[in-house]
C-alpha cells in the first residue's frame, strides 16, 4: 500500500460498506447488485434521511455467506457507489448502482447494522501517452475479437466494445465476463498506473485467448480420440458379431469347440476321428488368431466334408438302366450293351468296380453324356473332371500341407463335391495327360484306377488313406495311342465310332432339336425344323465325326427363332425350311466337295484316321526339270516319307519300259499333302501316294469321287491298315462313292452301317497292279527290268 496515493474524504466516517460476493466492480461502470433484506432496508432508511448516500462496494476475498463475512475477509480497495434505484425482490433488494471512484479503506468497523469504513480516494497515475493508449486499445479490441470469434452471437458483445473510446469502459464492460480469478480482477482494480493496468488487462486477455485456443485444441483432440475410440469399439463390436454369425453358420457357436462337436457327431472311422481330434487340439493350442489356424481349419473342414461311409446302397436295376440309356442316347447299341454287361458284373460283385470303363471315340459322340446317363440310371451323384493338359502329379494326388495354398488332389476334391462315397466319376480326356518335371500324373492315376490299390488311395494333402473302391470310374479319350500302357492295361476299352449322316439326322431330330429349343425357352410343338433342313445342316454346315457342331448350329437357329418371336416379327407356329438356312447360319462350311473337284493328273484322294474322327486328304504330285530329287511337303512324318520313297521306287521300276520318254534323272518330283499346318503320318497313305505319282506320269486323272487307303511294300503288295470304319464314314460324309481298300480289311466292312454300305462301292485289292487297273485303267508288265533301268533306279536312290 506504500505506492497508493490516498486523500482523506471529508465525510470519512459515514461510509456504509456493501460486501460484494464474487464480484469486482470497476469505476465508471453502471451495474446491478443484489443485497440481503437487512442491507436493503438500512439503505432505504438512510436514503429517506438524506438523498446523498455513497456506500462503498468492497469485494469479499473468499466465497462466504453474508453472516460469515468479517473485516479481514474484505479487500481494502473498493469503489464509492452511487445508488440510482432500489427494488425489493423475492431474494433481497436489487440495487442499481454506478461506481464513482476507487477508494482505499483506511479503517473499518462493524456493528449490528453492518460494516462502516473510513476511506481515502485512490487516484490514477496517468503514465501513458494518448498514442500508446490508442495502440493498446486497438490491441485490446483485436484480442477481444479473437476470443469472441470462438463463440456464437459474439457480435452482440463486440459491437458495444468497438464503440467505446476509453479503455476504462472496455475493462469495466469485459471484466465481469473474463474467465480469471477474483484476485486477478481485484489486482487490476488496485493498480494506480494506467500503463500497468492496461497492459495487465491486455495480458489477461492474451492469456485468456491462448487458454481458449488450448481448450479448443484439447477439445478437438479429445473428441477425435473419443471418435476413434468409438469407431474402434464399433468395429470391434461388428467384428464380434460377424465372428459369432460365422461360427453359427459353421455350427461352431463358441470358437473352435464347434469342431469337436461336429467330429463327435460325424460318422468318421476311428482313425480319422483320432486325427481330427489331434488337429482340434493343435487349433486350441495355437489359438484362433494364429497364422496356422486357417490351414488347420481347412483340413478339419475337409475331414468333416468327406463322405467316409456308404450310407445307402441302391441296387442296380438293369432294366431301368437300359431304358434310361436308350432314352438319352440314340443308337450306340454295342456301347450300351457293353455298359449293361459291365453293370451286371458289378451287381454280382456287390458293386465293387473291377475294371474301369474307357470310352474311346471322336469328340461329340456322347462319351461324357453316357457317363451322366449311367449316373442317372444308378441314382448316384455325377462328378466330372477334365484331365486334359494336367502335367503335375499333385493335381491328382494333392499338395503336401506344408506348401502355401496347398489343396487336395482333384479326385478327393471331386468326392468332396459329390458328398457320397459312390458317385459316378468321369475322368475326361485321359489321353491328354502330360508329363513334366513335377511328376507323372498317369502313375498317380494308376493308383486311383487299380481296383487292387484304390481302397486305400493316398492323397498328399489328406494324409490318410481314402477308400475309392465304391466309386464308379469312367474314363474318356479320343485315342488309346497316347495313354501310357500300364494305365491302358487297367482300363476296359469301349470304342465309340463316328456317326453316319443318318445317325446324325436321328440324333438331331429326336434329341438335339427338342433339347436346343427347350434350352432357348421355345415350345418345340409349335416350331418345326423340317427334315430336309436338318439334313442340309448335317451336309453343308457341319464337318465332324460327332454331333457337337450340329448342336451348335441348332442353338444358332433357336436363338434366331427366339429373337424373331420376341420382336414379334414371327408368329407361332413356325417352320424352318432349307432355304432359310443361308440367312440364319450364313454360308456353308463344308470343306471337301470331292464331287465338285475337277480331276487333274497327279492328284489322288486318300483316307486318314485322326483322334477327332476320320478324314479325307488329297495327295498332289508334280514333275519339273531337275536332277532326280524327291521333295516332300505338308509336314509328313517319317513313315509317310518312307511310303513316298517306296512309291517313287515302284513307279520307276514299273513304268520304266512303258514311259521311256520320261528320264527320271533329269526331273525332280514334288509331292505335297495340303493342310500343311497339320502333321501327318502313318503307312496307310502308301497306295494313294503311288496312285498320285502314276496319274502324274501317265497324264491320266483319277476320279475325284474315288478314295484309297492301304500300305504298300516295295514288291507292290497292298497291306491292311487301321481305322477303316472312321475312314469310310468320313469318305461317305465327304461325298466319295468308290473306295479302294486292302483285301485283308474286308472284315472291317461288317462294322459299317448298312445305309453307308449301300451308297458306296468297295474294291478290295492285294497288289498295286490291281490299284492301277482300278484307278487309271492301266495294266503293267511284270517288273523284269532291263539291266540299264536297274542302274538308273539305284542311282536315284543314292540321291
Ligand atoms: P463327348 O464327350 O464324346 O465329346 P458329349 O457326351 O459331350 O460328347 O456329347 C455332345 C452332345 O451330343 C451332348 O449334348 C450329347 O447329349 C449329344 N449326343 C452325342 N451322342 C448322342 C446320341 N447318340 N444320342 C443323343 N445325343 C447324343
Amino acid at each position: 500500500m506504500d505506492l497508493i496515493q490516498t486523500e482523506k474524504l471529508e465525510n470519512k466516517n459515514k461510509h456504509y460498506v456493501i460486501p460484494l460476493i464474487n464480484t469486482v466492480i470497476y469505476p465508471n461502470i453502471q451495474t446491478k447488485i443484489l443485497v440481503d433484506y437487512a442491507t436493503g432496508k438500512y439503505l432505504l432508511e438512510e436514503i429517506k434521511k438524506t438523498s446523498e448516500i455513497y456506500p462503498i462496494g468492497l469485494t469479499v476475498q473468499e466465497q462466504l455467506n453474508s453472516s460469515d463475512i468479517s473485516k479481514s475477509s474484505l479487500y481494502t480497495t473498493g469503489n464509492l457507489l452511487e445508488i440510482i434505484s432500489i427494488h425489493k425482490t423475492d431474494e433481497g433488494y436489487l440495487l442499481s448502482i454506478k461506481a464513482k471512484s476507487r477508494v482505499h479503506i483506511d479503517s473499518i468497523t462493524q456493528n449490528d447494522l453492518g460494516f462502516f469504513a473510513e476511506i481515502s480516494e485512490r487516484r490514477d497515475i496517468v503514465d501513458i501517452y494518448d498514442s500508446e493508449k490508442w495502440s493498446v486499445r486497438e490491441e485490446i479490441r483485436n484480442t477481444i475479437h479473437d476470443i469472441s470469434m470462438n463463440f456464437t452471437g459474439s457480435e452482440q458483445f463486440t459491437g458495444p466494445i468497438d464503440k467505446m473510446e476509453s479503455i476504462e469502459s472496455i475493462i469495466g464492460f469485459v471484466l465481469p465476463f473474463l474467465p480469471v480469478s477474483l484476485a486477478e480482477k481485484q489486482i487490476l482494480l488496485e493498480i494506480d498506473s494506467l500503463r500497468t493496468r492496461y497492459l495487465r488487462f491486455l495480458k489477461l486477455l492474451i492469456d485468456c485467448k491462448e487458454n481458449i485456443h488450448f481448450r479448443i485444441e484439447l477439445t478437438k483432440k479429445v473428441s477425435e480420440k473419443s471418435a476413434r475410440i468409438n469407431r474402434e469399439t464399433m468395429l470391434r463390436e461388428q467384428m464380434k458379431a460377424i465372428e459369432e454369425e460365422l461360427n453359427e453358420i459353421n455350427g461352431a457357436e463358441s470358437g473352435d469347440s464347434g469342431y469337436q462337436e461336429r467330429i463327435n457327431r460325424s460318422s468318421m472311422p476311428d482313425d480319422v476321428k483320432k486325427r481330427a481330434n489331434t488337429e482340434v487340439k493343435k487349433l486350441e493350442i495355437n489359438g484362433s488368431q494364429s497364422h496356422e489356424s486357417p490351414i488347420i481349419r481347412n483340413y478339419l473342414d475337409l475331414l468333416l466334408d468327406l463322405p467316409w461311409v456308404l450310407n445307402e446302397k441302391k441296387s442296380i436295376d438293369i432294366q431301368k438302366t437300359r431304358n434310361i440309356l436308350n432314352c438319352n442316347h440314340f443308337g450306340l447299341n454295342k456301347v450300351k450293351n457293353r455298359i449293361i454287361e459291365h453293370l451286371a458284373v458289378l451287381k454280382l460283385k456287390q458293386e465293387k468296380q473291377g475294371s474301369i470303363l474307357l470310352l474311346v471315340g471322336p469328340p461329340g459322340t456322347g462319351k461324357t453324356s453316357l457317363g451322366k446317363s449311367i449316373a442317372e440310371a444308378l441314382g448316384r451323384e455325377y462328378i466330372r473332371i477334365s484331365l486334359g493338359g494336367i502335367k503335375d502329379e499333385s493335381e491328382i494326388r494333392g499338395h503336401r500341407r506344408t506348401y502355401v495354398g496347398a489343396l487336395p488332389g482333384r479326385i478327393i476334391q471331386g468326392i468332396r463335391r459329390a458328398g457320397t462315397k459312390n458317385p459316378v466319376f468321369v475322368l475326361d480326356e485321359i489321353d491328354k495327360l502330360g508329363v513334366s518335371y513335377s511328376g507323372d500324373p498317369a502313375s498317380a492315376l494308376l493308383e486311383v484306377l487299380d481296383p487292387e490299390q484304390n481302397n486305400s488311395f493316398s492323397d498328399h494333402y489328406l494324409e490318410l488313406p481314402y477308400d475309392l473302391s465304391d466309386v464308379f470310374f469312367i474314363a474318356t479319350a479320343n485315342t488309346t495311342s497316347t495313354i501310357p500302357p500300364p494305365l491302358l492295361d487297367r482300363l476296359e476299352v469301349i470304342e465309340i465310332s463316328s456317326y453316319t449322316k443318318q445317325e446324325m439326322f436321328f440324333i438331331g431330330k429326336e434329341h438335339l432339336v427338342p433339347k436346343s429349343l427347350s434350352e432357348h425357352g421355345l415350345h418345340n410343338e409349335k416350331i418345326t425344323i423340317e427334315d430336309a433342313t436338318l439334313r442340309l445342316i448335317i451336309d453343308k454346315y457341319t464337318h465332324e465325326a460327332g454331333v457337337r457342331g450340329l448342336k451348335k448350329q441348332l442353338d444358332q437357329i433357336s436363338r434366331y427363332i427366339s429373337e424373331k418371336i420376341v420382336s414379334e416379327k414371327w408368329n407361332l407356329p413356325c417352320k424352318i425350311t432349307p432355304d432359310m438356312l443361308h440367312d440364319i447360319l450364313g454360308k456353308e462350311i463344308r470343306r471337301h466337295e470331292c464331287a465338285k473337284k475337277i480331276a487333274v493328273p497327279g492328284v489322288a484322294t486318300g483316307l486318314a484316321w485322326t483322334p477327332i474322327g476320320g478324314d479325307i486328304l488329297f495327295i498332289e504330285a508334280t514333275f519339273m526339270p531337275g536332277t532326280g530329287k524327291l521333295t516332300l511337303t505338308g509336314q509328313l512324318g517319317e513313315v509317310m516319307k518312307e511310303s513316298a520313297n517306296i512309291s517313287m521306287s515302284l513307279i520307276r521300276s514299273r513304268f520304266a519300259h512303258t514311259t521311256p520318254h520320261i528320264d527320271f534323272m533329269n526331273r525332280d518330283v514334288h509331292i505335297h499333302v495340303p493342310s500343311g499346318s497339320t502333321p501327318k503320318d502313318g503307312p496307310s497313305a502308301g497306295i494313294t501316294l503311288f496312285t498320285a505319282l502314276a496319274s502324274l506320269i501317265t497324264g491320266k486323272p483319277v476320279d475325284t469321287r474315288l478314295a484309297l487307303t492301304g500300305e504298300i511294300t516295295l514288291s507292290g503288295s497292298v497291306l491292311p491298315v487301321g481305322g477303316i470304319k472312321e475312314k469310310i464314314l468320313a469318305a461317305h460324309r465327304a461325298g466319295i462313292t468308290k473306295i479302294i481298300l486292302p483285301k485283308e480289311n474286308s472284315v472291317d466292312l461288317e462294322e459299317i452301317p448298312l445305309d453307308v454300305l449301300q451308297e458306296l462301292t468297295f474294291v478290295m485289292v492285294e497288289s498295286i497292279d490291281e490299284v492301277l487297273d482300278e484307278t487309271l485303267d492301266i495294266s503293267l508288265l511284270p517288273p523284269n527290268l532291263p539291266s540299264s533301268m536297274n542302274q538308273s533306279v539305284s542311282a536315284f536312290n543314292l540321291i
